[in-house]
């Protein structure tokens, strides 16, 4: 166990810049002892551990038994702002994503009004700036309003000032073959990908849960494995025809891992994601009606996870992705059948990467750093961000405590949800410090100058 011990006032030099940064004796990537200089938003040097003297005016983080990793990424944030600030505001999000050691998130579109066009992409990704903590870059809808039926205005959402280089209509699935052809086709020429919410939408009406035997039980509508599995079949071969990259949200089934290795060792030019919650828990969790563990997909079999968590050890999975999906309390706290789909995840996404996959050996740190930060960074053209902690690197990093050991307390969360599926489970590990661009915004697991949600925000 070990804290940080941080010495040195401010973080803002007088003349606006950054304070320059030593972290000491981080055990990069899990491995050795290594100091780190971040100054100019870069990391300027690196040294084994102890080496590297603190320059004048400069900030000391001691880090000796934290693990540094490249600051996180997720591919897959509900941030509702526009529209739907009682689940969750750009600021409460980035709050809770720097909490959780994340420097970048993907803000998915389906807000109100949809982000189906340039002006509504590029006031989430200004809401992100002003709030600061990290870098907020919106994913824009494939279709105007989701609904499936004709294409948003891709070229200009990618030609804004959000460069948005992820389009999806998560939520629902672009369903229409002849739709998705032509998202596609279009994507390839900003360099941009199809992020597809796999769900065929006839085989999942009405359905609450897993179809298998616990639905037999229940008496609960069942969503059978085949409804994802047939969309990612079907995409796979589309990709393929047309030359395009594409994307798989939220993978929860051993059958959709089975597809992407045969599409992958065809050569397919195709990456897919899972999400913490279908690495840990499963369907059985249903038993006691209680909606916290309502989540489209569906949470899935024992073999599912088992499988998943291979495919990422693997690299069949290229990400994990949160799915953060914050819900006011009456749109959760309610009977199963009438509770609203999702759980939240941003501030326990890297404890349950660590419970899952790293204490069961399956990965590294190295890995994690991967799966948590490079994959989803370079699926989502962030060319900024996933980058290695080497000398002239952008300096986005996180520490965190692999020894801590404490209790989820979703009140304690800085996302307005509470609708975390792990209330009262003791997770591993702790994350201590998040710097974006040489400047930390958490330290001592704290935001840094907290300010309360909702406060005023300097321009
Ligand atoms: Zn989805």
């Amino acid at each position: 166990m070990s804290a940080t011990a941080t010495t040195g006032p401010a973080t803002t030099t007088a003349d606006g810049g950054v304070q320059p940064l030593l972290v000491r004796r981080a055990r990069l990537l899990g491995g050795e002892e290594t100091d780190l200089l971040l100054a100019g938003g870069r990391v300027a040097r690196t040294g084994p551990g102890g080496s590297l003297e603190a320059p004048d005016g400069a900030r000391v983080v001691e880090a000796a038994g934290l693990v540094a990793l490249p600051g996180l990424v997720d591919l897959h944030t509900h941030l509702r702002e526009p529209g739907r600030e009682d689940a969750e505001t750009v600021r409460s999000g980035s709050r809770a994503a720097a909490l959780g050691g994340f420097t970048a998130v993907h803000a998915m579109a389906n807000t109100d009004p949809v982000a189906d066009t340039a002006g509504v992409v590029e006031q989430v990704w200004r809401l992100g700036r002003e709030v600061g903590l990290v870098d907020v870059r919106p994913v824009g809808a494939v279709t105007v309003g989701l609904a499936g039926e004709r294409l948003a205005e891709l070229g200009a959402m990618a030609s804004s000032a959000a460069r948005v280089r992820v389009f999806s209509d998560d939520g629902r699935c672009v369903h229409d073959p002849v739709l998705m052809r032509r998202a596609l086709e279009y994507v390839r020429s900003v360099d941009g990908v199809v992020a597809q919410h796999a769900q065929d939408p006839r085989l999942t009406e009405g359905a609450q849960m897993h179809e298998g035997v616990v639905s037999s039980v229940l008496g609960l509508r069942g969503w059978p494995a085949v409804a994802e599995e047939a969309v990612i079949a079907r995409d796979v071969l589309l990709a393929d025809h047309v030359g395009s990259r594409l994307h798989v949200c939220h993978v929860s089934t051993a059958g959709s891992v089975e597809i992407l290795r045969w599409a992958k060792a065809r050569g397919v030019d195709v990456t897919a994601e899972v999400t913490p919650h279908h690495l840990l828990l499963t369907d059985e969790l249903v038993r006691g009606y209680d909606p916290v563990y309502k989540v489209n997909p569906p949470l899935r079999t024992r073999a599912d996870v088992e499988a998943l968590r291979e495919a990422v050890a693997d690299g069949t999975v290229d990400v994990v992705a949160t799915d953060h999906a914050p819900h006011p309390v009456e749109d959760k706290d309610c009977e199963w059948a009438a509770a609203a789909m999702g759980m939240t995840g941003l501030e326990t996404a890297l404890s349950v990467v660590q419970e899952a996959l790293v204490e069961t050996g399956l990965l590294g740190w190295a890995d994690v750093a991967r799966v948590l930060s490079g994959a989803p960074a370079r699926i989502g053209r962030l060319e900024d961000h996933g980058r290695p902690l080497a000398e002239g690197e952008p300096a986005h990093l996180v520490l965190v405590d692999p020894a801590a050991r404490r209790p989820v307390v979703p009140e304690q969360h800085a996302t307005q949800g509470r609708n975390s599926p792990y209330r009262g489970m003791e997770l591993p590990g702790r994350v201590v410090a998040t710097v974006l661009r040489g400047r930390p915004v958490v330290l001592d697991g704290a935001l840094v100058g907290d300010q309360p949600d909702g406060a005023a925000v300097a321009s």
